[in-house]
């Protein structure tokens, strides 16, 4: 298969996150068969160098006519002037807008070789396998909001609103996801109280019933959620939820696998490229000295073989490349606990000596 792959490499550990990334694509190009073009292009606060903004056009325009993007992080202390006229995540919001990715996947896994960095017990999180679905493009972060004077001084609103279409996309598409797993759903709103969490619940059932009969699917209270995910994370398959509620149990549930360098995930949309990038940041601290783990982003690139690009196999193998690397003993820094590690070049060498 012929493919276009757009790379969005950033700032801070970016770049070189991004390389290893780069390198197991065409590995696995060369073992499959396959010819991917790659496009580099400038995103972030190196565009807002480069460019005076961090989403050039020239960028939006590679990124249009992908088949998928793969992005590094944006972002770091140069850019953090709370004055300055835009800032290198403003770029990442309007590519995602500008794209329409509403759904954002973050599969949650521990790996079995590294249960031991989780703050959480072994037997209560092994065997975990989540893959969490948070609406992206709607919800209290996207809803009318303002500020106006009040008797006690001043009064705040955000508003949460879905509609209808909102809720059945995502819904479907976490159904379409647990097809491919262990076929269960649960979708997670706050129906006791917000009339928002009562038409997303409504909605949801329809969805199911209608077109999803043999998939399994229970709702939860957000709150009861967040106690779940760390008292009985096994019992989850898909859980879809909203913007909000999925920001914040998303990054609770990064705490199951124990490390940030271990997680990718991917947004996407109804047509057109789906975006993949590690769920860590540009890590500042460690730019520029090559010890960034590069697993998330190369398990981000397996994200964007399978769900943008259609190739299962491919992705297989490079999870399989992840899971050999890791019970072969390879660390990097985040992840060694003391032992001896690798470096960020060393591990994107240890998995493509695994796929061969
Ligand atoms: P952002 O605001 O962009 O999300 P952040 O401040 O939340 O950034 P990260 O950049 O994700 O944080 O980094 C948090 C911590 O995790 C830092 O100490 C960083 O060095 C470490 N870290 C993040 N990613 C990696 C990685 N791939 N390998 C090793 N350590 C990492
Ligand atoms: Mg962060």
């Amino acid at each position: 298969m012929d493919a276009n792959i757009v790379l969005l490499p950033g700032d801070g550990i970016g770049p070189e996150i991004i390389e290893q990334g780069q390198l197991v694509l065409e590995a696995v190009a060369k073992r499959f068969g396959h010819s991917f073009q790659f496009t580099s292009c400038p995103m972030g606060g190196n565009a807002i160098d480069s460019h005076g903004t961090p989403l050039p056009d020239e960028t939006l325009a590679a990124c249009r006519k992908a088949d998928a993007i793969l992005l590094g992080a944006v972002g770091g202390p140069k850019w953090d002037d709370p004055n300055a006229k835009t800032r290198p995540e403003a770029g990442l919001l309007s590519l995602r807008k500008e794209l329409q990715l509403f759904a954002n996947l973050r599969p949650i896994k521990p790996y079995k070789q590294l249960i031991d960095a989780s703050p959480l017990k072994r037997e209560i999180i092994e065997g975990t396998d989540i893959l969490f679905l948070r609406e992206l493009t709607g919800g209290i972060y996207f809803g009318d909001s303002g500020v106006k004077p009040h008797a006690s001084g001043e009064e705040a609103y955000s508003m949460m609103v879905y509609n209808t279409e909102e809720v059945a996309r995502i819904v479907r598409l976490a159904a379409k996801a647990a097809q491919l797993r262990s076929g269960r759903v649960t979708s997670v709103d706050k129906a006791n109280v917000l009339e928002v969490s009562r038409l997303w619940r409504r909605v949801a059932a329809q969805v199911m019933a209608d077109e999803f009969p043999d998939i399994q699917y229970d709702v939860v209270l957000v709150d009861a959620m967040a106690m779940h995910l760390i008292s009985r994370p096994r019992d989850f398959d898909v859980v879809v939820t909203g913007n909000m509620f999925g920001d914040i149990l998303t990054d609770e549930g990064s705490m199951l696998p124990g490390s940030l360098g271990m997680l990718p995930s991917a947004s996407l949309g109804e047509a057109g490229p789906g975006l993949y990038e590690p769920i860590h940041g540009s890590a500042p601290d460690i730019a520029s000295q090559g010890i960034a783990n590069p697993l998330a982003t190369i398990l981000a690139a397996a994200m964007a073989l399978h769900h943008s690009l259609g190739l299962t196999e491919e992705a297989a193998a490079i999870d399989a490349a992840v899971e050999a690397v890791l019970d072969a003993g390879h660390r990097t820094a985040d992840i060694a606990a003391g032992g001896k590690c690798l470096s960020t070049e060393q591990m994107g060498a240890a998995v493509l000596a695994v796929l061969g």
